[in-house]
C-alpha cells in the first residue's frame, strides 16, 4: 500500500498529539525530542492542532534564564470520542474526552443465539445513545466512533470479513451502523485495539517490541514492532489464536484442528474443566463469564480441580507464548482482555513458569510477562484512538452525493458531517 503525503501528515499529527496526551503540558522542544520530528515540523503540527481546538496554550515553562518555552496541553473538552467493544458475549461502549478519560459508559450482554448482525447493531446503537445522553454537553462534540469487532476486518470498506465464533462472513457492519449513527465510524478488531491501548497507556508504553495477548472468547496477539502497530499486508497479522498447538487436536470454528484458541480461549478453558471434572459445579454451560469467574474464585480458595485446570491452561498458553517469544524476542508480553483479567495473578504466575520451560533462554532473557495494567476496557480505549486518528486526517474528498461511503481515513456517513470542531 502506498503511503501518501496525506497519510504521513496524519501520522505526524497523531504522533504529536499522542505525546501531548501522554505528557500534557509539554513544550514544542520536548515534543521534537520525543517524536524525532524537527522543531519546525512540530511547531507547524501544534499550530494545526491548536486551530482544530484540540490543544490549548497553558503558559510557560520555568526557565533559568533564556527565553521561556511555551507549553501546550490537550484541550480535554475540545471533542469527544467513542470506543465500542463488540465481543462474543457483550457489547461495551465508552465515551472519552480528548485526554482519553472516560466520561460515560454503557454495556449490554449478548445472549447465546443473539449474535445476528442486526441484533448486535441494535445493542451498539442503544449503548452509543446511552453514553451520549449520559455525557450531556460532552456528548455533543463526538468526533468519531471506533468500533472493534472480533475476527478479520476490512477497515477501508467497514466490513467484518470473517468472525469465526459467530460465523459472520462479509457483514457490512459500518454501513449497518451508519443507518442509525451520524458520526464518522472506524472499524478494526480487538487485537489491534488492545495493542494500541497498551502502547498509549499501558505496559507497552515506551517499549520497542511488544506482544499483547488477547484472552477472551477468541484469542489472538496484537503486535507492536518498532514502537508501532504491525498490521500485515492485509490487516490480518496476529491471528496467533489459529496457529496449531496440537496436531489433530480439538476442532476449531476456523475449520482446522488443535488451534491455540481451542485450549486457552474461554470455551477452551471450559472444555479443559469438563475434561478434568465432567460434573464440576464450576461449570455453567452456555455461560462463559460465569464459568471463568467461578474458576477464578475456586483457584483463590485453593480448590484442587480449579488449580489443576488453571495449570493445564497455563501450560498450553505458555507453550504458545513461548513461540511468540522465540519468534519475535519482544521486550514485553502483556496478557489482556477479560479472561486474563478474571484469572489474574495466579494465571500470570503459571504462565511465566510454563514459558520459561518452553522458550529458548536467550530470546526469553529480555522479555517481561505482565498482566495489562489498564484499569478500564482496553478495547474501548484502543477503538477510541482509532476514531481520534481518523479525526486527525486532513480534510479530503468526501462522497460527493452525500450518501454513505468510505474514505482513506475512515467511514463517513455524509459529506456534511465535518468531524472537526470549528473555532
Ligand atoms: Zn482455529
Amino acid at each position: 500500500m502506498k503511503r501518501t503525503s496525506r497519510d504521513i501528515r496524519t501520522a505526524n499529527r497523531y504522533g504529536v498529539l499522542r505525546q501531548i496526551i501522554a505528557r500534557s503540558p509539554v513544550s514544542r522542544q520536548e515534543l521534537a525530542a520525543a517524536t524525532g520530528l524537527s522543531l519546525a515540523t512540530v511547531a507547524t503540527l501544534v499550530g494545526e492542532l491548536l486551530d482544530l481546538g484540540m490543544l490549548t496554550e497553558v503558559g510557560f515553562e520555568d526557565s533559568a534564564g533564556g527565553r521561556p518555552r511555551g507549553l501546550v496541553g490537550v484541550n480535554a473538552s475540545g471533542g469527544a470520542l467513542i470506543g465500542v467493544d463488540i465481543a462474543e458475549t457483550y457489547v461495551r461502549v465508552e465515551l472519552f474526552d480528548l485526554a482519553l478519560r472516560v466520561l460515560a459508559r454503557a454495556g449490554e450482554d449478548l445472549r447465546p443465539g443473539g449474535s445476528r448482525p442486526e441484533q448486535v447493531v441494535g445493542h451498539v446503537v442503544s449503548a452509543v445513545g446511552s453514553v451520549v445522553t449520559q455525557a450531556g454537553a460532552g456528548g455533543a462534540r463526538v468526533l468519531g466512533v471506533g468500533v472493534s469487532v472480533p475476527g478479520q476486518v476490512d477497515r477501508e470498506a467497514g466490513v467484518s470479513e470473517y468472525a469465526p465464533n459467530w460465523d459472520w462472513h462479509d457483514v457490512p457492519l459500518l454501513a449497518l451502523l451508519a443507518e442509525h449513527l451520524a458520526y464518522p465510524l472506524y472499524l478494526d478488531n480487538p487485537l489491534r485495539a488492545c495493542a494500541v491501548a497498551e502502547l498509549w497507556f499501558g505496559a507497552a508504553r515506551g517499549r520497542g517490541d511488544a506482544v499483547v495477548v488477547n484472552l477472551g472468547t477468541g484469542v489472538g496477539a496484537g503486535l507492536l514492532l518498532g514502537g508501532a502497530l504491525h498490521r500485515g499486508v492485509g490487516n490480518s497479522a496476529g491471528e496467533w489464536g489459529h496457529t496449531t498447538l496440537v496436531l489433530d487436536g480439538r476442532p476449531c470454528h476456523c475449520g482446522n484442528h488443535g488451534c491455540v484458541e481451542t485450549y486457552v480461549g474461554a470455551p477452551g478453558i471450559m472444555l479443559n474443566l469438563r475434561e478434568a471434572s465432567p460434573g464440576s459445579a464450576l461449570l455453567h454451560p452456555e455461560d462463559q463469564t460465569a464459568t471463568i469467574d467461578a474458576l477464578a474464585r475456586a483457584v483463590a480458595a485453593r480448590d484442587p480441580v480449579a488449580t489443576a485446570v488453571l495449570r493445564d491452561t497455563a501450560r498450553y498458553l505458555g507453550a504458545a507464548v513461548a513461540d511468540l517469544v522465540n519468534l519475535l524476542n519482544p521486550e514485553v508480553v502483556v496478557l489482556s482482555s477479560w479472561v486474563a483479567a478474571a484469572l489474574g495473578e495466579p494465571l500470570l504466575h503459571e504462565v511465566r513458569e510454563a514459558v520459561a520451560r518452553y522458550a529458548l533462554k536467550r530470546p526469553l532473557a529480555g522479555t517481561e510477562i505482565v498482566l495489562s495494567p489498564i484499569p478500564t476496557d482496553p478495547v474501548c480505549l484502543g477503538a477510541a484512538t482509532f476514531a481520534l486518528e481518523g479525526a486527525l486526517a486532513p480534510a479530503g474528498p468526501r462522497p460527493a452525493d452525500g450518501t454513505a461511503g468510505g474514505t482513506a481515513g475512515g467511514w463517513f456517513v455524509r459529506a456534511s458531517s465535518n468531524p472537526l470542531p470549528k473555532r
